[in-house]
């Protein structure tokens, strides 16, 4: 919402609750209400830090189907 024009990627923080560390990759929001991160409702992306990234991806391999959808 309310960004800043010229907003730094390396200034973005994690988005889970309770994180605030530098964020390293963007998800959607879909895929991170899939994984039961916590964020908040309704965010189309999803910033995550290395470490919440890979918890991520591990929370999600049973969530396979959404990288398959468009098929
Ligand atoms: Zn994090």
């Amino acid at each position: 919402m309310a960004e800043p024009r010229h907003a730094l990627k390396a200034n973005k923080t994690c988005d889970v609750k309770g994180c605030a560390s530098e964020a390293e990759r963007s998800i959607s929001g879909g895929a991170a209400k899939e994984a039961e991160l916590k964020v908040d409702e309704g965010m189309k992306r999803v910033h995550l830090c290395k470490e919440h990234y890979r918890e991520y991806k591990k929370l999600s391999k049973k969530e396979r189907e959404l990288e398959t959808l468009g098929r």
